[in-house]
C-alpha cells in the first residue's frame, strides 16, 4: 500500500512509522523544515497522564499510549521521557481532580488524595495557597516532544520506502481519488491521503474548520535560580484548577526547561500570523504562579511560547475517513501528544487493513473501549 501524509508532526509522523514498520510506502509532505519549529509538536515538552476528568475513553487509552512509547522507543533506540508521577489539585468550587480521582477509580486505578496541610511537608516547593484538595497517582511524566518529532523525522528519512518531502506546501488535496498537488503545482497519488495539519487542517478542508477550531495558546518558561530548580527537577507534574485559570506545570526533567501554561482555549487566533505573546497574554498565569509556587518572587519570565492546536466542541479527537481514499487525522484539543505514537500506529493498521472506519472513529474519540479489530 501507498499513503500520501500531509503534516509532519507527531501524528503525521507517527502514522508514517506505523506504516513503515510494516513495510508499506509512504510520501510525507511538511510545509516548513522537518520538524517544523511552527508546529504544536514542536515545544520542549508535553505531559501525559492517567487523570482525565470524566474521559473515561482517553484514562483508558492511556496504558496502550505508553506500551506504544515503549514500541517507539525500541526503534529510536533512546527513551524520550521522563517520569514525574502526577499531582492534581482543585479548590475554589473547582472539582476536576476529585472527578479525575473518581472516573480512575471505576477502571482499577487509585488515586491517593493527600491531606492539604501534609502539601508543603512532601513538597516543599508548593504553598498550595487556595488548594482545597490534593490527589497523587506515581504515574505520568514528560515526553519530550520536540526530541522525539526531531528523532522520528531522522528516524523515517533512513526507511527505504519512506519519502519525506519537507518545504513542500500541499494546496489542494482530492480524498475522492487520493491525490494531492502541491504549492509549486506538483500532483502525487497514492492508495489514501492522510491529512494531519495540525491548526491549519482548514486551509486544505474548510468544511471541517468548522469543527476544528484553531486556538492560539500562550506558555511560559522560566528561568529559576539553582536550588528551586534542583528541588523541581524530581518533579512532580502539576495539574491543578483552584481559581480563574486552570494551570498545568511541567518540571525541568533531565535539563529540559521549567514551562507552565493554562488549561483556557482562547479559540481565535491565525496559526500563518505572527506570533508574538505579551504581559497581558499570561497575567492570570502569573497571579496563580504567585499563590502556588514558593519563591515564585524570585523567579524570572525567559521566555513566551505562541503554539496553536485545534479545539472541537467536546475536547474529543477527531480521526475520521473522508471519501474513499481520505483521513483527517486531528487528535488535539491540546491533549493530543501523549497519544501521538498510538494514535499513528492504529491508523497505520487501519489503513492497512480495512478495518472498520467507523469504529475507528469512535475508538479514537474516546467512545470505544479498544482499538478496534
Ligand atoms: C501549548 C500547548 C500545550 C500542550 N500540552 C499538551 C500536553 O501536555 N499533553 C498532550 O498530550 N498534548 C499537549 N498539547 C497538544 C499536542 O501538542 C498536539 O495535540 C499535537 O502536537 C498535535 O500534533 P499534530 O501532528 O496533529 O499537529 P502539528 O504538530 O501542528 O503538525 C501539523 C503539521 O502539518 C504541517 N502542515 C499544515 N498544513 C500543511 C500543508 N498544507 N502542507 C504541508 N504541511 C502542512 C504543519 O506545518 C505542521 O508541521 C499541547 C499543545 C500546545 C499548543
Amino acid at each position: 500500500m501507498k499513503a500520501i501524509i500531509v503534516g509532519g508532526g507527531i501524528m503525521g509522523l507517527s502514522t508514517a512509522w506505523g506504516l513503515a514498520r510494516d513495510g508499506h510506502e509512504v510520501e510525507l509532505f511538511e510545509q516548513g523544515p522537518l520538524p517544523n519549529p511552527l508546529a504544536s509538536s514542536m515545544d520542549e515538552h508535553r505531559l501525559i497522564r492517567h487523570p482525565y476528568g470524566d474521559h473515561v475513553g482517553y484514562a483508558r487509552l492511556i496504558d496502550d499510549a505508553y506500551a506504544t512509547w515503549d514500541l517507539l522507543w525500541q526503534d529510536l533506540g533512546q527513551r524520550l521521557y521522563a517520569p514525574t508521577g502526577t499531582l492534581a489539585l482543585t479548590g475554589n468550587g473547582a472539582d476536576w481532580a476529585e472527578r479525575s480521582a473518581a472516573t480512575l477509580a471505576t477502571i482499577g486505578k487509585s488515586m491517593t488524595e493527600l491531606p492539604v496541610a501534609d502539601l508543603r511537608h512532601r513538597f516543599p516547593q508548593i504553598e498550595a495557597k487556595g488548594v482545597e484538595r490534593a490527589f497523587w497517582i506515581d504515574s505520568g511524566g514528560v515526553l519530550f516532544a520536540q526530541d522525539i518529532v526531531t528523532a522520528l523525522a531522522q528516524h523515517l528519512a533512513r526507511q527505504p520506502r519512506v519519502h519525506l518531502h519537507p518545504h513542500t506546501t500541499v494546496r489542494a488535496v482530492d480524498l475522492e481519488y487520493g491525490r494531492i498537488v502541491t504549492e509549486a503545482g506538483a500532483a502525487h497519488a497514492a492508495d489514501v491521503v492522510v491529512v494531519a495539519a495540525g491548526a491549519w487542517v482548514g486551509r486544505l478542508l474548510p468544511d471541517l474548520g468548522r469543527r476544528l477550531i484553531p486556538s492560539r495558546q500562550v506558555v511560559i518558561y522560566f528561568d529559576l535560580p539553582d536550588e528551586d530548580r534542583a528541588a523541581w527537577a524530581r518533579g512532580p507534574m502539576i495539574i491543578e484548577k483552584t481559581g480563574d485559570v486552570g494551570l498545568y506545570l511541567v518540571p525541568p526533567m533531565e535539563g529540559r526547561g521549567f514551562k507552565v501554561g493554562d488549561h483556557e482555549f482562547s479559540r481565535s487566533g491565525d496559526p500563518t500570523a505572527k506570533r508574538a505573546a505579551s504581559e497581558d497574554d499570561i497575567r492570570p498565569l502569573l497571579n496563580r504562579c504567585r499563590s502556588l509556587l514558593r519563591g515564585f518572587d524570585r523567579w524570572r519570565t525567559d521566555r513566551l511560547k505562541v503554539c496553536f492546536y485545534t479545539v472541537t466542541e467536546d475536547e474529543r479527537f477527531v480521526v475520521e475517513k473522508q471519501a474513499a481514499c481520505g483521513w483527517v487525522m486531528s487528535p488535539c484539543s491540546g491533549h493530543g501528544f501523549k497519544f501521538g505514537a498510538l494514535m499513528g500506529l492504529e491508523l497505520a493498521r487501519t489503513l492497512a487493513s480495512g478495518r472498520d472506519s467507523t469504529a475507528h472513529a469512535r475508538w479514537a474519540a474516546g467512545l470505544e473501549a479498544i482499538a478496534p479489530t
